[in-house]
């Protein structure tokens, strides 16, 4: 995909004209082009201010406004109800495994976490340090290919843990859990990529990088009310009621990230919000596993097909064709098809579609797949 932009160098403006590849990474991910232009030129100069978005103060009315608009625009593509904050913390959602344990579940009292992969399995492992924590599921003896779906919720949890879309395996939570307990999502891999019933949870986090930002912001969206329960004493930088109180800046925030997702989220209200990422975000999907599902040779990993991701396709090559992984590879490379390995813990290939990639990225890739077909047949 090929693209002009006018830089300015050496004072003279000149069109360079840039070469993008398909971008199959899970994270960081792609972004939309238009917001790679203008946090470019934020860096350049922000807002005509004669200074950079970097070299600004966190409490100068600039940045507070490009904070408060984040928010709102959160608020609004998500219909995020009355009673909950929207934060943009540090950490990545790595520090949320324990932030969230730490704030909502005491000594005495029990969590519950459906063990879906990874990501899950280091939540409850972090978990495990502030309270009683339940496996209530475990996909883990069939490597975490599909998501378990026949177990009891006891009703007297502080909350059930879910993460609902499996970036590393290529599952996704397509109905949520049916309970009445309050839930905590780890959403870092599918947040605005399809709505949510925000209600149905105490806390959702989501680190930037894969369908927001850049990496260094995470996303927190916590019912106020479900704090201030634990006994415990939490170190004030590790309090969600310090930065609801301090509007996400009692100490620096990570600027450039919050504003870059800022300028995400209005990419994605401009054209069509939630709605149309999730129509867009079905279309791509269902064109890539209809071509896993034709070519004989590929095979998809996830067993359940309801449970397949949206955002993060994963497939291997049939048995018969082990050893030609690299050709595949070397297949994407030339079709400048970037990102399409797979996870090292499961190997095979991965095809991330965030909100940012466009279908003809994913027809790139599915033509490159049929070229395969034809050469190794
Ligand atoms: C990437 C990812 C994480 C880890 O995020 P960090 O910001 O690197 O800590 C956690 N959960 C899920 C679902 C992810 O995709």
């Amino acid at each position: 995909m090929r693209y002009k932009v006018f830089v300015e160098y050496l004072h003279l403006l000149k069109e360079i004209e840039i070469m993008k590849k398909h971008n199959f990474s899970s994270g960081p991910a792609i972004l939309p082009l238009p917001v790679f232009e203008q946090a470019a030129e934020a860096v350049r100069d922000f807002n005509g201010m004669g200074l950079s978005i970097l070299e600004i103060s966190h409490r100068s009315p600039e940045f507070t406004a490009v904070m408060e608009e984040a928010k709102v625009l959160v608020r609004d593509l998500l219909k995020v109800p009355e009673g909950y904050a929207i934060l943009f913390l540090q950490g990545g959602a790595s520090s949320q495994f324990f932030m969230t344990a730490m704030n909502l579940l005491d000594q005495d009292a029990t969590a519950g976490y459906i063990d879906t992969g990874s990501w899950s399995t280091k939540a409850i492992k972090e978990a495990e340090a502030f309270g009683t924590v339940r496996t209530l599921a475990s996909s883990k003896p069939e490597h975490f290919t599909y998501i378990p779906k026949e177990y009891t919720i006891p009703t007297d949890l502080s909350y059930l843990h879910i993460t609902t879309n499996n970036t590393i395996y290529g599952t996704q939570f397509k109905e949520l859990p049916e309970t009445e307990v309050p839930m905590v999502g780890d959403m870092s891999s599918e947040i605005f990529s399809k709505p949510v019933d925000v209600s149905r949870f105490d806390l959702i986090y989501a680190g930037a990088q894969k369908n927001l930002g850049p990496a260094g912001a995470t996303l927190v969206i916590v019912r106020e009310e479900a704090l201030s329960k634990v006994k415990r004493h939490i170190p004030t930088m590790l309090d969600y009621r310090t930065h609801i109180k301090k509007d996400s800046a009692f100490n620096t925030p990570p600027v450039f990230p919050i504003y870059v997702s800022m300028l995400t989220l209005r990419w994605i209200k401009a054209n069509g919000g939630i709605a149309a990422m999730q129509q867009k975000n079905a279309a791509k999907a269902e064109l890539i596993y209809r071509e896993i599902d034709r070519n004989p040779l590929f095979r998809g990993t996830v067993t359940d097909l309801v449970d397949r991701s949206t955002m993060n396709a994963t497939f291997i090559l049939a048995d018969d064709k082990k050893d030609l992984n690299d050709e595949f590879l070397k297949l994407c490379k030339a079709a400048n098809c970037s990102g399409v390995k797979g996870h090292r813990s499961v190997g095979g290939f991965r095809a991330s579609m965030y909100n940012a990639m466009e279908i003809e990225s994913v027809q790139a890739l599915v033509q490159v797949m049929q070229s395969f077909e034809r050469k190794f047949g």
